[in-house]
């Protein structure tokens, strides 16, 4: 059965109709659902249809089904975990990358989408201020990234000491040591897991969580010269805390270790001259991992990895196989295949394109400078609240507020979503329940922000 040609436009139709229906009712919208998994299973499961059906009328039937049961993420009052919204150019080049639909693992077949992201990725370097020859790829999130920054620095400190870990594998190599923050992000933990490193090693961390220099060294010292990797972090979930990146660069590759750092949203701030100085010397580290689907806004799913040496990442990540050679032959410029742990995927990097595309140097400043003001002005409006108290510096875009013991401040958190005007999660940090509040949203405004700030008093309100 040949398409008809026109067979995609009423699909295409009625799915852009129910996007744009529902974008628009952001603004006003609770941000919670409405119904649950459970209860929706019922409309969108039970027996598998015995044939086809009409397809415009499937895609109506889900926008349909699914409205009820959407979490309101990308409203400007969502400020739950760490959560970006879309910006219209990033969603509109989502949209074209399922048409175009590129398989997006080698340059000579999808020359444009390859284009697009290598573009991407030099102005991801630019705006960051990383080196320009570092090997930038697009992973589906922060967790993969570092996964494959973390690959790339395993390979390589056993390289060093003469072991050649792809022919002969982990058993029997010089054990890596892994030194991480004690606040890391637990993904962190996941991708040594998926890489056969075993726990990290823990290293005390101050009060805003970030890693204390005089416990790095010593732990430094502690290893003696077994192969060691150290990960520092560009904003903690909790306090948006900056580890001190560039001291404890020079202190880890003192010591001959590689440097990973996660920024999964605090990596950003480099792009704003007046939060920069939170990541001072983080450009002497050897791999970075952010998310595009957190602070930058673009759909999901994106995150970044990027390598200082790009051998380091291809030796790590590439894979040959005949059918897959380019007739040209090998050399060049690195395929995508070989910066990322995926062989088939969609051209993720084509969305960021079209956020720095659209945002331009100063629109990426202003965004990340926004967020921040705005996790500012929250803060500050929570302080003056009764019996609340704000547990960080606010530095960045993260706030953690506590309102008396944890039973108030759990009871506040409860109240405040039960009202769903806007979402902020609850989550412990140094042994205390905390009402957490990320803003991560480029749609968030100065209304959202005043009105969210009366849901928490009616909440306070509401839990005297
Ligand atoms: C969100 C986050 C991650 C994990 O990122 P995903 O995109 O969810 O995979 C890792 N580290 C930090 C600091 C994060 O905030």
């Amino acid at each position: 059965m040949s398409a008809h040609k026109d067979a995609y436009a009423e699909a295409l139709d009625t799915a852009s109709a129910h996007a744009r229906a529902w974008l628009a009712t952001l603004a006003d919208r609770a941000v919670p659902p409405r119904t649950g998994a459970d209860e929706l299973a019922a409309a969108v499961g039970g027996e598998l249809p015995d044939g086809p059906d009409d397809p415009a009328e499937v895609v109506g039937l889900l926008a349909r089904a699914a409205e009820p049961g959407l979490m309101a993420m990308p409203s400007g009052r969502f400020y739950g975990w760490v959560i970006g919204g879309t910006l219209p150019a990033a969603l509109g080049a989502d949209w074209l990358v399922s048409a175009w639909d590129q398989n997006a693992a080698m340059r000579f077949p999808t020359p444009a989408v390859a284009a697009l992201e290598e573009a991407a990725g030099a102005w991801v370097l630019d705006l960051l201020g990383l080196p320009a020859g570092a090997d930038v790829g697009f992973a589906t999130g922060a967790t993969m990234a570092n996964f494959t920054g973390l690959a790339a620095a395993r390979r390589q400190v056993l390289a060093r000491r003469g072991w050649d870990l792809d022919r002969d594998g982990l058993c029997g190599a010089p054990r890596v040591r892994v030194l991480v923050g004690e606040e890391r992000h637990d993904t962190l933990d996941l991708g040594l897991r998926y890489l056969g490193l075993g726990a990290p090693t823990p290293v005390a961390a101050d009060a805003q969580g970030r890693i204390r220099l005089d416990a790095l060294a010593a732990a430094l010292d502690d290893g003696g010269d077994a192969p060691t990797i150290v990960c520092l972090q560009a904003g903690n979930v909790h306090s948006g805390a900056f580890d001190p990146i560039g001291e404890a660069t020079d202190l880890a590759h003192r010591h001959g270790a590689w440097v990973h750092v996660d920024g999964a949203f605090g990596l950003w701030a480099a792009a704003a001259p007046g939060l920069r100085h939170l990541l001072a010397g983080f450009e002497r580290a050897d791999s970075w991992a952010t998310d595009a689907h957190k602070t930058l806004n673009v759909p999901y799913d994106c995150g970044i990895v990027i390598v200082a040496d790009p051998a380091a990442l291809r030796a790590a990540m590439g894979v040959r196989a005949s059918y897959l050679i380019e007739p040209a032959g090998p050399g060049g410029p690195a395929d995508p295949l070989e910066k990322v742990p995926e062989l088939s995927r969609r051209a993720r990097g084509v969305p960021v394109w079209a956020a720095l595309r659209s945002l331009g140097r100063s629109g990426v400043a202003d965004l990340v400078t926004r967020l921040t003001g705005h996790a500012r002005t929250l803060a500050e409006g929570i302080a003056a609240l009764d019996g609340a108290e704000v547990l960080n510096d606010v530095v960045f875009t993260q706030v953690c507020a506590a309102f008396g013991d944890d039973a108030r401040t759990e009871a506040v958190t409860r109240a405040l979503l039960a009202d769903g005007t806007a979402w902020m999660s609850g989550s412990r940090w140094r042994d205390r329940a905390v009402l957490r509040v990320s803003v991560s949203n480029w749609s968030t405004d100065e209304t959202d922000v005043a009105a969210s700030l009366a849901a928490v008093r009616r909440a306070v309100a509401a839990t005297g």
